[in-house]
């Protein structure tokens, strides 16, 4: 009898087993990380709602810093998680941003970059900083140096005290593929669709116990579900399928083209699979962060959560 037992609690077990293998066999399932945070800086869009700030997504491993576009407020909202400002992330103290990625020279992304040059540099950065992006973007440097160039002027041979690096910049235009790689990261470069750009980029982040996609803007395209396949995390873009419909014709036909909707992020989940999909950049249009989160869980089954500024993964 005791031997039938035995039997049959170990058929069970192999029966309960591969039942709960066969559930979470091509899913991943999400568990936070003391090595890698995904820190919303901002999640907003050009709408300048105060409580989104501008779009900005930090990767954070080994208390290092990386930078995922330059919205406005960047700066300050990384100094809140600072412990300098009570925050708990040590690594976000503004002199360490040192290395950042840009997804498209849209004005959205990209406002908050004279802060992201200067900012550290004023709080002591003494190393240029390295940025990545497209084609464009050492001539955005550029210019960007040469309208502060009286500002830099004064602070190194005025009364303030400022070392004649931080300032500086290494702007590196990328291609598809591994653009970057240290002892915390590699990071690799694709390709999306936006529109009328002609060139805009998703990253993905490779850590020691992690793998971060970050869509930047993007309508549903083959290449980032092939180069995103079963990611820990899927930082993607979004606006409401719903809400689509009362906006001006004009919208209407612009939104399709630029970015993705709910419902078409939901399938875009259903193909890539990832451990847990965050919704950033989000056109809510009035419906609000559970409404949104709404329209792509009646059609996708995995884990969603909508961000927000300051929210950390
Ligand atoms: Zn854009
Ligand atoms: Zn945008």
């Amino acid at each position: 009898m005791a031997q039938l037992k035995l039997f049959l609690s170990i058929i069970f077990s192999f029966i309960f087993i591969t039942a709960v293998e066969s559930i979470g066999a091509d899913q991943k399932s999400y568990c936070p990380s003391e090595i890698t945070k995904v820190v919303f800086l901002g999640t907003g869009t050009p709408n300048p709602d105060p409580q989104h700030s501008g779009n900005s997504v930090a990767v954070v491993v080994n208390n290092t810093p990386y930078i995922i576009d330059f919205g406005p407020g960047l700066i300050r909202k990384a100094a809140a998680l600072s412990p300098r400002y009570g925050g708990k992330i040590p690594g976000l103290e503004t002199k360490n941003i040192k290395r950042a990625f840009l997804t498209h020279l849209h004005s959205d992304h990209t406002t908050g970059y004279p802060d992201l040059i200067f900012t550290p540099w004023v709080m002591g950065r003494d190393e240029p900083l390295e940025v990545y992006g497209p084609e464009g973007i050492k001539a955005m440097t550029q210019h960007i140096l040469e309208a502060y160039k009286e500002d830099i002027r004064v602070r190194l041979y005025g009364l303030e005290p400022a070392n004649n690096r931080g300032w500086r910049v290494n702007a590196h235009e990328i291609k598809e593929g591994t653009i970057y790689k240290d002892e915390n990261v590699s990071v690799e470069a694709f390709l999306v669709e936006h529109g009328s750009w002609p060139e805009a980029y998703g990253f993905i982040f490779t850590t020691p116990d992690r793998t971060v996609a970050v869509s930047g803007d993007t309508r549903p395209g083959k290449n980032l579900v092939e180069k995103c396949k079963n990611v820990d995390i899927l930082v993607h873009e979004v606006y409401s399928h719903e809400k689509l419909k009362e906006r001006t014709p004009f919208w209407q036909k612009y939104h399709p083209q630029f970015h993705t909707s709910t419902h078409e992020l939901a399938e875009i989940a259903g193909q890539v699979k990832p451990g847990l999909l965050i919704l950033y950049h989000q056109l809510y249009w009035g419906v609000s962060d559970e409404e949104l989160v709404k329209e792509i869980t009646d059609r996708y089954k995995g884990k969603v959560v909508s961000a927000k500024d300051l929210d950390v993964y």
